[in-house]
């Protein structure tokens, strides 16, 4: 404790730094395990406080909503003692979404209004899945600029397959009723400006609809932006996740002209090529792998 101890009294300057390296963490898979949906393996909360208050700029880019970091964790991380002098970052909704994250907490939210669902819109396929599908899925309550409908626990994955399709091709033409232009699949219908600004994204374990804006390479860009605003950069950025769409991290940071690094803690779909380095930790996957990333990581802090 003395070394951490330390460094909170002797913080690095709050003006301009340029770190080593920064992370920005996918957090289902890498962070939180896909089983339990909490972060379950108490290294990586203790490893996260120490890359933070050694300077490194985390961020964590996700399509999980504010309420959902803030309580599995922004909580722990606060439980176990954040400094001031910290630069920890929250993009949520896959880049909608964002709030610095302080030694008191999550702080204010702020939001892209450009990239929202309609109200009404939003309403409309919410009452449809409470209605006819809420045996098998339910209404992520603290999305703010997009609809998540997820699987409820203790439905089966083939009950919930099918009642998915069945929810998503209802919502489609619901929303395409609207006059809203939207994309599912193969199936595109446009807006009276010829445009489809919309998107219905199934996953394994939920449904999104989205703005087509909203990706992780976005998430990534206003985290990057974000600390660069703040005078905090780093030449090289590992990005952290288990989805194909997490390289979109990477992409970004190798497209402004930076050092990107993936590592994919869920290899088994192929890891994607890439013209930067992309890592696997040996036989590790989720967040087995992410917190033996974590680990390595303190340890290239030298201390
Ligand atoms: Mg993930």
């Amino acid at each position: 404790m003395s070394a951490d101890r330390m460094k909170r009294q002797h913080p690095a300057a709050a003006a301009a730094r340029t770190a080593a390296f920064g992370l920005l963490l996918d957090v289902d898979g890498p962070i939180a395990s896909p089983e339990s949906r909490t972060i379950a393996i108490p290294s990586i909360i203790h490893d996260l406080l120490r890359l933070a208050h050694a300077g490194v700029p985390v961020a964590f880019v996700t399509g999980r909503s504010d309420a959902f970091m803030r309580d599995q964790v922004v909580a722990p991380l606060v439980a176990g003692g954040l400094d001031d002098d910290i630069a920890l970052f929250g993009v949520f909704e896959k880049g909608g979404v964002w709030a610095p994250i302080t030694a008191a907490g999550l702080g204010e939210i702020a939001l892209d209004p450009a990239v929202a669902l309609p109200a009404d819109a939003r309403a409309e396929v919410e009452r449809i899945a409470r209605e006819s599908f809420s045996p098998a899925m339910f209404v992520d309550e603290g999305k703010r600029v997009m609809v998540s409908i997820e699987q409820r626990v203790g439905t089966s994955a083939a009950l919930y397959r099918e009642a998915q399709g069945r929810f998503e091709d209802a919502a489609f033409r619901a929303l395409a009723a609207r006059g809203l232009g939207i994309r599912y699949g193969d199936r595109v219908v446009l807006d009276a400006e010829g445009a489809a600004p919309y998107r219905i994204d199934p996953t394994i374990i939920s449904t999104d609809i989205e703005s087509v804006r909203l990706d992780k390479d976005h998430g990534a860009a206003r985290a990057i932006d974000w600390f660069a605003e703040r005078g905090v950069t780093a030449p090289r950025w590992y990005s952290v996740g288990d989805s194909r769409s997490d390289y979109k991290m990477a992409d970004h940071v190798h497209a402004a002209g930076l050092e990107a690094v993936h590592v994919d803690v869920r290899p088994r779909d192929g890891l994607l090529a890439r013209d930067y380095e992309v890592a696997v930790r040996g036989d590790l996957v989720h967040d087995a792998a992410g917190a033996d990333f974590l680990r390595e990581r303190v340890a290239a802090l030298g201390g």
